[in-house]
C-alpha cells in the first residue's frame, strides 16, 4: 500500500492544434500521448492509484486503453481535478498535466522527497533572462515559472478546490486556502507542449508509427414500399421502395461506418448512435458518417481507403456508383481514387437473391496523424 495517488489531466481540447486532434491523442509510436505519460509515472511503481481525465467523449474509448480509472474532465481545469479527486482516498496526491510529455522519475523522486515541507510541493524553472515588466526591469531572480507534478496533501486539496474563484493550478488554490507552498527545481523536459512539431524536441518522444489500422463492417437491411431510397450516400428517387430502418436505411454507410470505427478499435455503430434513441429517427446516414469522421480525428486518426462491396440482386448498383464513391469522397475528405464501389448479386440465392433486400460489406482502413510537421 502506497500514501500516493497520481491524477493525469489529459482531457483538454486542445484547439489550438489545429487539425482537428486532440493533442493527447497524438501517437508516439503507436501510444497516444497521454497513456505515453501515464506509462512514465505507473513504471515507477509508487503510485497506490492513478486516476486519468479525458474529454467528456472519449473517456469509454480511453477506458478500452487501460486498466487505470478513466473519468471525465470538467469545464474548467479545477471541475476535472474535482472529480478525479472524487476517487482518490490516499493521503497525498501527484497532480500532472499530459502536455509536460517528458516528466522524468529524477523530477518525481525530488517532489516527493520534499512532501514533508509543505501542504504542496511544486515544481518551478528559474528564469534566466531579463523581464521587464511595464517599463521597469524587474528582480528575475524572484520569479519562477510553476510547472506541474505537484504534490499536494490530499484532503487539503480538496477543501481548497471547493473554492469559488478559478485557480490555473494546485498551489495557487491551497495557498489561497490558508496552506503553504514550497518549491523543487523542475526541469527543461517537463515544459508545456503548445504545438504538436514541438514533442519532437523533447528526449521521450518519438514520431507516430506509420503502421496501416484495418477494419470492417457488415450490414442488412430490408426493403420497405414508399420509403425513399438512399443508398451510398445519394438518393434513388425513381424507385418505389427504400429501406426499412430506424434512419434513412443507408445500410452502405452503416457498413463503411462499423469498418471505420472498427480500425480505430472504437466499437460499432449500435454503440455510437443506438437505435432506441429517439434523435436518430429517420436521420440522414451521411450525418452519422460525418459525425464518426470528426471522432476518429479528433482521437489521432486519418483515413487511408475504403472499399465496399454491395450485395444486392435489385436495385441495379452499376450506374450509381460512380456518383456514390463522389458522394462518399466528399464527405470523406478522400480522392476519389480512394473510394471503391463494386456491386454483386447471388445468382439468386438467399434474400438478396429473393430481393427481400440488400447486404454491405465495408473495410476501411486508418493511419495514425502524422503530426511531425504541424
Ligand atoms: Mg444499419
Amino acid at each position: 500500500m502506497s500514501d500516493l495517488s497520481l491524477v493525469l489531466l489529459a482531457g483538454g481540447n486542445s484547439s489550438r492544434f489545429g487539425m482537428g486532434v486532440r493533442k493527447q491523442w497524438l501517437r508516439i509510436d503507436q501510444t497516444p500521448l497521454w497513456l505515453h505519460v501515464a506509462r512514465t509515472f505507473e513504471s515507477m511503481g509508487i503510485f497506490e492509484k492513478i486516476v486519468i481525465t479525458a474529454h467528456p467523449d472519449d473517456v469509454l474509448y480511453a477506458q478500452n486503453h487501460t486498466a487505470h480509472t478513466v473519468v471525465a474532465a470538467g469545464k474548467e481545469r479545477q471541475d476535472s481535478l474535482k472529480n478525479a479527486l472524487s476517487h482518490i482516498d490516499t493521503p497525498y496526491v501527484m497532480v500532472s498535466d499530459v502536455a509536460r510529455a517528458c516528466v522524468t522519475p529524477a523530477l518525481i523522486h525530488r517532489i516527493i522527497a520534499a512532501k514533508e515541507q509543505a501542504d504542496c510541493i511544486v515544481s518551478f524553472l528559474p528564469i534566466w533572462d531579463t523581464v521587464v515588466y511595464d517599463d521597469a526591469t524587474i528582480a528575475r531572480e524572484k520569479l519562477k515559472i510553476i510547472q506541474t507534478p505537484q504534490l499536494s496533501k490530499t484532503h487539503i486539496l480538496k477543501k481548497a478546490l471547493q473554492s469559488e474563484t478559478i485557480f490555473t493550478d494546485d498551489s495557487s488554490a491551497i495557498v489561497a486556502f490558508g496552506g503553504t507552498r514550497a518549491f523543487v527545481e523542475g526541469e527543461e523536459g517537463a515544459h508545456k507542449i503548445t504545438r504538436a512539431a514541438d514533442l519532437l524536441k523533447l528526449p521521450c518522444i518519438t514520431p507516430p508509427s506509420n503502421k496501416v489500422l484495418v477494419g470492417n463492417g457488415y450490414d442488412v437491411h430490408a426493403f420497405q414500399e414508399g420509403k425513399p431510397m438512399v443508398l451510398g450516400g445519394i438518393g434513388m428517387p425513381l424507385l418505389p421502395y427504400g429501406f426499412k430502418a430506424h434512419s434513412d436505411g443507408d445500410v452502405a454507410i452503416h457498413a463503411l461506418i462499423d469498418a471505420i470505427l472498427g480500425a480505430a478499435g472504437m466499437d460499432d455503430i449500435g454503440t455510437l448512435f443506438p437505435d432506441t434513441d429517439a434523435a436518430y429517427a429517420d436521420i440522414d446516414s451521411k450525418k452519422l458518417l460525418s459525425h464518426v469522421m470528426t471522432r476518429i480525428t479528433q482521437v489521432g486518426f486519418e483515413l487511408g481507403n475504403v472499399d465496399i462491396t454491395i450485395v444486392a440482386q435489385q436495385p441495379k448498383i452499376a450506374p450509381h456508383k460512380r456518383d456514390m464513391r463522389a458522394s462518399l469522397s466528399a464527405l470523406l475528405s478522400l480522392p476519389l481514387e480512394r473510394v471503391n464501389v463494386k456491386a454483386t448479386t447471388t445468382e439468386g440465392l438467399g434474400f438478396t437473391g429473393r430481393k427481400e433486400g440488400v447486404a454491405v460489406i465495408a473495410t476501411a482502413t486508418l493511419y495514425y496523424t502524422n503530426w511531425t510537421h504541424a
